[in-house]
């Protein structure tokens, strides 16, 4: 049996331009290695959407030779804007292959027909895939037929943290990332939060060897030391700090760690500056959505904004060499221009952040996958939204957002203040990029300012094309 796993983050829509992409999803490498436990030859072929067409074809024919059970599989992470090419590619391929199974994964929506896929995964469900390919019956994960798709139950925690080893395969180079998880649940239910897993009271950790592996792996194999933490929120408890703490030590490098973080929560347990700075968590992602007192009750998160522009004011003496990022939402309920506004412009007067960004509110009320709906998503009348008639618009998960309207604005007053409060972050901190995008690009160009960094998007996106085409090169002529 054979399984080949076509992924692309593509690229990223920043500020100044777009970022190609140089990370490796977590999702295609976890899966191969839980499928060479079972005796399956499996691999991934990575930055999918970049490979000349026939020659990706031709190497997709070569991988699969002549075993009769053959899987190509696609993960869709939360977007589905990789599935059209992927389509194609897979009809192309069964003009040879006939027998070729296709499968699709990581999609938090049903995505795909049966004409063309032969089984579809929802949300996180490695274990179903596992299950599937040993020939299990797991019929009574189905929830739909058309393509035969599967789910796990909502909020119980069937699977581990996701740390993957690098098996050699993957031809990646010292200037990109890998993303890993330290634990799996956040206790929490943020009333805009549509993520997998909230809710949980019984959070799953990774263990300290998985860790351990993984990180060594990537940097003896191809000296990567940079790596996302894939966790909705790492400091919760002080428990996924203390683990990688203890992790760092067992490294032979010192790397370099781009995590969540809940403010809120530093604010009440302040020792974590320290436990963070120890993780080496060095760039940080606050999604603190408002300073608004009113605001941050209703939608349970953010406690008490004054006590929140002290933890900032804190975080920046104690661990000023950190890189933080706070992302704002425009639009909630009982918030108000002026409150927005003025936010933004204590963050900036007193550059309490090192970047910010500010989305405005999505309602996704009517998707097919109560599970990824937030709270305010199922009942928006209860938090005083009124869903507009008149259609619905693409929304940033790939599937389509409402029009609403509240006690104050509506969509399209929200995305207006989004657009005049983001420009004040862009144009008064220091960074103009995300948590996410600094991670990226000082992954891909080490050692420069924080400054610097804003000027250097295409001089590393040249670099990333570069690094692309090598391993373009080197996959194609060594894949197994
Ligand atoms: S927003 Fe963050 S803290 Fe709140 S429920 Fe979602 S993952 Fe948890």
């Amino acid at each position: 049996m054979r399984l080949l796993i076509l992924s692309d983050l593509v690229s990223r829509n920043t500020r100044i331009g777009k970022m190609n992409n140089n990370s490796r999803l977590a999702g295609p490498l976890w899966i191969c290695q839980l499928s060479r436990k079972h005796g399956v030859v499996a691999d991934t072929i990575d930055y999918f959407r970049s490979w000349d067409r026939s020659l990706l074809v031709k190497t997709i024919i070569k991988f699969f030779q002549n075993d009769t059970q053959i899987y190509l599989a696609t993960s869709g992470s939360v977007d589905d804007s990789n599935t059209i090419y992927f389509k194609e590619i897979c009809n192309e391929v069964r003009e040879s292959l006939p027998h070729l199974k296709v499968i699709l994964g990581g999609y938090r929506v049903i995505t795909g027909d049966n004409d063309w896929v032969d089984a579809s995964f929802i949300g996180r469900c490695s274990n179903l895939f596992e299950g599937y390919l040993a020939g299990q019956d797991i019929s009574k994960y189905k929830i739909a037929d058309n393509p035969a798709t599967y789910k796990n139950p909502h909020n119980v925690i069937m699977e581990t943290p996701v740390a993957p080893v690098v098996s050699g395969l993957e031809f990646a180079s010292e200037n990109e990332m890998l993303t890993i998880e330290l634990g799996l649940g956040c206790k929490f239910n943020c009333a805009f939060c549509g993520f997998d897993y909230r809710n949980n009271k019984r959070p799953i950790l990774n263990t300290i060897e998985n860790v351990v592996k993984s990180c060594q792996s990537a940097y003896d194999m191809y000296g990567i030391t940079d790596f996302y933490l894939a966790d909705d929120t790492i400091n919760e408890v002080d428990d996924k700090l203390e683990l990688l703490i203890e992790a760092n030590k067992k490294l032979s490098f010192k790397p370099n760690f781009m995590a969540f973080a809940r403010l809120d929560i530093i604010g009440a347990k302040p020792h974590q500056i320290e436990l963070l700075r120890q993780s080496n968590i060095n760039t940080m992602f606050f999604g603190i959505e408002s300073l608004n007192p009113t605001v941050t009750k209703s939608i349970r998160k953010g406690g008490n904004p004054e006590k929140n522009y002290d933890t900032l004011r804190l975080l920046k003496q104690e661990y000023p060499e950190a890189f933080t990022y706070g992302n704002f939402i425009s639009g909630l309920s009982g918030d108000s221009r002026e409150n927005i506004v003025d936010s933004a412009k204590r963050i900036v007067d007193e550059q309490l952040l090192t970047s910010a960004g500010i989305n405005p509110l999505r309602i996704y009320s009517r998707i097919d996958n109560p599970d990824s709906q937030s709270e305010i998503d199922k009942d928006p009348a209860k938090y005083g939204y009124e869903i507009l008639d008149g259609g619905q618009f693409a929304g940033q998960y790939g599937y389509d957002a409402d029009h609403w309207r509240n006690d104050w604005c509506d969509d399209a007053i929200a995305a207006e203040i989004s657009s005049e409060v983001d420009f004040m972050f862009a144009s008064g901190l220091q960074s103009v990029y995300t948590a996410h995008e600094f991670a990226s690009i000082k992954a891909m160009l080490p050692g420069h300012s924080v400054q610097q960094y804003n000027n250097l998007l295409p001089t590393a996106n040249q670099m990333q094309q570069n690094l692309v085409a090598r391993y373009i090169k080197e996959k194609a002529i060594n894949i197994i």
